[in-house]
């Protein structure tokens, strides 16, 4: 049986039935023979309940308007705690240390960086604890652990902290001969001077990919509510697929449209070691979600997604002056550059340059300033749409696909854009998106 790192996000740990579904999960990865001598048991990375840090991070604010309240922080926690039939006195030193905390912010009339994270860092800490409690009371050896005290080390860039280098050993020599299962804070950390930080909102994969790559197990489990990444938004394409495998560079590219299940950057720590990450579904645990590997090659399909972006605004830039000079492309980005507007997609011919801006600010701007070196034309409500997939570099005919399939749709193409990469993008008009996405799809998926 593998050897994983599981982590469950807040929705997974939001009430006592979710709690007795990660339960059942985590005993499905623990291999009966192996028990015995206890090792290669899965570690559980975990959130804090939905919602939590958000509550925290209000009651601070409160606090600094002097009202100490946080009645709906431990209702929560004691709703759940009861429903799971266990004692208060789990997390009652918590909830102590909460209302310290959140007196002291009331006292001074301030909270600091390092303060928040110390505030919102109750909410992984209880849910921890009470994930470790059911999993004992229900027969699974369990303890919970503060990411910091297994080994985990930052440095003080409070709300966004990076990981030290020797967070890996320490994590490898701590964990390494574990009795139990262990139940790990995600989210969390401390740095050298001893004070709790936090990796940024959405931390507890970066917190398992860490993990994970330390103590080197053959697979890093996301559980999250969906069955992986699918091959299109369903919202807009009901016969969206989960994607069986990816890469981690398709991955990145889709993530750029919000393909919400997980941020890329996240489990860079887990691709740089070749550690597989899936992303499974606590709502249908059997079903083998997506799993994000670092290896291209290894990868079968030739194109992996549809991703698609609204409210596109082209801007197409034309001067006869481009024509043999060098040095226009920079003065064109230059422009983009004194607005701080990144560009999304690029495409040029000799003599025009078609330029999307991934915001709707300061168009207005940038069209006047370009227009002191060429002729300007602003066009909105166009729609992107990428092709996602290794296969664009490598198999002819793959573009033909496409265009045949947008073309019997009527869907007029306005712009293309590939460079040596695995997506294809094209700007249309934003009425055609939708059946132009579900052209692709069909061609590629149905
Ligand atoms: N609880 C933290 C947040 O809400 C971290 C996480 O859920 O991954 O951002
Ligand atoms: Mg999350």
């Amino acid at each position: 049986m593998p050897i994983v790192v599981m982590k469950f996000g807040g929705t997974s740990v939001g009430n006592a039935n979710r709690i007795r579904t990660v339960a059942d999960i985590v005993k499905t990865r623990i291999d009966p023979k192996k028990e015995a001598s206890k090792s290669g048991l899965p570690v559980v990375v975990v959130s804090a309940v939905t919602g939590m840090t958000d509550l925290l991070i209000k009651a601070g604010q409160e606090a600094l308007k002097k009202n100490l309240i946080m009645d709906q922080i431990t209702d929560i926690h004691l709703k759940i705690l009861e429903d799971l039939n266990l004692t208060e006195k789990v997390i009652e030193k918590d909830l102590e240390n909460l209302g310290k905390h959140l007196k002291k912010i009331a006292d001074k009339g301030d909270l600091d960086r390092q303060e928040l994270d110390e505030l919102m860092s109750f909410g992984e800490r209880m849910s921890s604890k009470i994930v470790a409690a059911h999993l004992n009371s229900v027969g699974i050896d369990a303890k919970a652990e503060s990411s910091y005290d297994v080994g985990f080390v930052t440095n003080s860039n409070y709300g966004e902290a990076e990981i030290l280098d020797q967070t890996y050993d320490n994590l490898a020599h701590s964990l390494k001969k574990r009795k139990e299962v262990v139940v790990i804070t995600g989210f969390i950390a401390k740095d050298l001077h001893g004070k709790i930080t936090s990796l940024g909102r959405g931390g507890s994969d970066y917190t398992a990919a860490i993990l994970g790559a330390a103590l080197n197990v053959d697979e890093i489990e996301i559980w999250t509510d969906v069955d992986g990444i699918m091959t299109c938004d369903p919202r807009l394409v009901p016969n969206a697929k989960s994607i069986g495998v990816i890469s981690f560079a398709e991955a990145t590219e889709l993530a750029y449209f919000g393909a919400k299940v997980l941020h890329p950057k996240t489990i860079l720590p887990a691709m740089r070691k070749r550690i597989p990450v899936r992303v499974l579904n606590t709502h249908n645990p059997t079903h083998p979600g997506t799993l994000i590997i670092s290896d291209e090659e290894k990868i079968e399909g030739i194109i992996k997604a549809i991703a698609f972006k609204r409210n596109v605004t082209l801007i197409n830039i034309t001067s006869t002056r481009m024509l043999y000079t060098h040095g226009f492309l920079s003065k064109v980005f230059e422009v983009f550059d004194r607005y701080k507007v990144s560009v999304d997609l690029v495409a040029t011919s000799e003599v025009t340059v078609s330029i999307t801006p991934n915001t709707a600010h300061h168009i207005a701007e940038i069209k006047k300033d370009l227009s002191r070196v060429a002729h300007v034309d602003v066009e909105e409500g166009r729609a992107m749409i990428s092709v996602v997939g290794k296969g664009l570099q490598d198999t002819p005919g793959i573009s033909s696909r496409i265009y045949k399939a947008l073309g019997n749709a009527h869907v007029n193409v306005e712009v293309i854009s590939q460079s040596y990469g695995i997506n294809q993008s094209v700007i249309v008009d934003g009425k055609d998106l939708e059946r132009g996405v579900k052209a692709i799809h069909a061609e590629f998926f149905e």
